[in-house]
C-alpha cells in the first residue's frame, strides 16, 4: 500500500509554508522544548532550501519530458465507461513513471536452496501467487518473469517491508512506524549505453504473513504502482484503493483507464542525458 521516491518536493515546500506562517504571526521561542523544536525545523528548512535549489539543478539535468506512443495493449482497450482516478495520480519530479520497453521484466525472489520442505512449499505457494498477480496486469501491459535480479524492471521480494520512522513536520517529531503488508520502492539509475539514459527499477516488498486472498491482493495493487499507478483511488472497488478492505478488490475497469491515461503522460524516462540539457 505504501508508495516510496526519492525525491519529494511537496514536503520540503510543506515544511518552508509551515515556518513561514509562524514567522508571520509573530510567534516568539519562550519555552526552551519549543524553542528547541522550532531550531530543529529551522535547520530542517534551511535543509530543505538547498535542497529545493539541488531540485531545481537536477530538474534542469534531466532529460526533457517526452510523450510516447501507447503500448499496444493500452491503445486496444475500449470502455464504455470512461470513469477513473487519473486526478489521483501525482506526477514524479521525472514526469509518469512509466515503462517503455516491453515486456517488463519482473523477478520473483526465490526459495533459499537449504530451506525445509515444508517452509519451501509455503515459499512456492506464494511464488505461485505472485505469478497470479503478475497474469491479472499481463493482458494491459505485457510482463515476463527473469531468473536473474540484474535483469529485471520488478522485483518482487518475500519479506517484511523495513520499517522507517517519519518526521512529522507539524509536531517536529519521528512518527513511529506501523507494519506494513507491503510497499514498493522507486530507485533510479543511468543506462550503461553511451549517451546514457535515465532508467528505474521498482522494488516490491511482501509481507508473506497473510491470507491467500490478501496477498493475491496486494501483491496486485503493488505492481499497479510498479507498473505506474504512483497513487490511489478514492474507491473500494478498485485494487488501486489505499486501504485494506473486507471486500477483496479486483482489477477494475476505472484502474484501466486510469492506467490507460497515465501511459499517455509524458515522462522524462528513458530520456538521453547530456552535458548541455538546458531547461525546456
Ligand atoms: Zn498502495
Amino acid at each position: 500500500m505504501k508508495l516510496r521516491g526519492n525525491f519529494s518536493k511537496n514536503k520540503m515546500f510543506k515544511i518552508y509554508q509551515l515556518l513561514k506562517n509562524w514567522f508571520i504571526k509573530g510567534k516568539t521561542l519562550i519555552i526552551c522544548r519549543q524553542k528547541f523544536i522550532y531550531l530543529w525545523l529551522i535547520t530542517i528548512t534551511l535543509i530543505s532550501f538547498s535542497s529545493n535549489v539541488l531540485t531545481e539543478n537536477i530538474e534542469n539535468k534531466l532529460p526533457p519530458l517526452q510523450t510516447h506512443p501507447l503500448p499496444p495493449e493500452l491503445q486496444s482497450w475500449q470502455s464504455d465507461n470512461p470513469d477513473n482516478y487519473f486526478t489521483e495520480i501525482k506526477p514524479h519530479l521525472v514526469g509518469y513513471l512509466l515503462w517503455l520497453d516491453f515486456p517488463v521484466k519482473v523477478y520473483l525472489e526465490s526459495p533459499p536452496t537449504n530451506l525445509p520442505e515444508s517452509s519451501r512449499l509455503k515459499f512456492q505457494k506464494w511464488q505461485e501467487i505472485a505469478e497470479k498477480a503478475i497474469a491479472v496486469w499481463h493482458p494491459y501491459l505485457p510482463l515476463i518473469i527473469v531468473r536473474e535480479e540484474k535483469e529485471a524492471d520488478i522485483l518482487i521480494y518475500r519479506r517484511q517491508p523495513k520499517l522507517e520512522a517519519k518526521l512529522n513536520p507539524e509536531t517536529g517529531l519521528y512518527d513511529l512506524p506501523r507494519a506494513k503488508a507491503a510497499t514498493t520502492t522507486i530507485k533510479f539509475y543511468l543506462s550503461k549505453t553511451q549517451p546514457q539514459k535515465l532508467q528505474h527499477q521498482m522494488i516490491i516488498e511482501v509481507n508473506p504473513n497473510q491470507t491467500d486472498d490478501y496477498l493475491l491482493v496486494n501483491i496486485t495493487h503493488e505492481l499497479g504502482h510498479g507498473l505506474g499507478i504512483w497513487g490511489h483511488s478514492p474507491e473500494k472497488s478498485d485494487i488501486m484503493y489505499y486501504s485494506h478492505t473486507r471486500d477483496i478488490p479486483q482489477i477494475s475497469v476505472r484502474d484501466i483507464n486510469t492506467l490507460k491515461l497515465i501511459y499517455q503522460q509524458p515522462t522524462r524516462i528513458g530520456g538521453k542525458l547530456t552535458m548541455n540539457n538546458e531547461k525546456q
